[in-house]
């Protein structure tokens, strides 16, 4: 009586072809193969398979298929705004060129709270809630609104 049953033979019969199944295992499917001719009759045509399938020569693959796919994935890509247009290059910029970058959006951002701050405690408060009603409400646009 064989000690492994048809399922975990069938499961073995690649390796087993490969001759990549461990001695213990090789030895009970071995076992199993001349009890079994269902599984026997597997292995035959697995083996007849493999045959077939080693004679499909895998054609060559061109030196410039990588170089193709990266130009393809790029074109393809995103439509390039203007905000990604003019920060394509950041992760390669030196880091003197990104700390200024950096540092003149940051002093860009601060001069705007800033200067709207100044801009909008000149104003009285009726003026400010007008502004805001006027230009539906955000300080971004109650700042346009003022600065115009
Ligand atoms: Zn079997």
């Amino acid at each position: 009586m064989s000690v492994i049953h048809c399922g975990k033979a069938s499961a073995w019969l690649g390796r087993y072809l490969d001759g990549e199944l461990p001695w213990g295992r090789r030895q009970a499917l071995e076992e199993h193969l001349r009890e079994c001719e269902t599984c026997s009759r597997a292995l035959a045509e697995l083996g007849e398979m493999n045959e077939l399938l080693g004679g499909v020569a895998v054609p060559p693959v061109p030196a410039s298929l990588s170089a193709n796919i990266v130009r393809r994935a790029r074109t393809e890509a995103k439509p390039a705004t203007a905000w990604r247009t003019l920060f394509s290059g950041w992760t390669v910029w030196p880091p003197a060129r990104r700390f200024a970058t950096a540092g003149a959006i940051l002093a860009a951002l601060y001069l705007g709270i800033v200067v709207g701050g100044a801009l909008a405690s000149t104003r009285t408060g009726a003026e400010i809630n007008w502004l805001q009603f006027a230009t539906g409400g955000t300080i971004v646009k109650a700042y346009m609104g003022v600065s115009r």
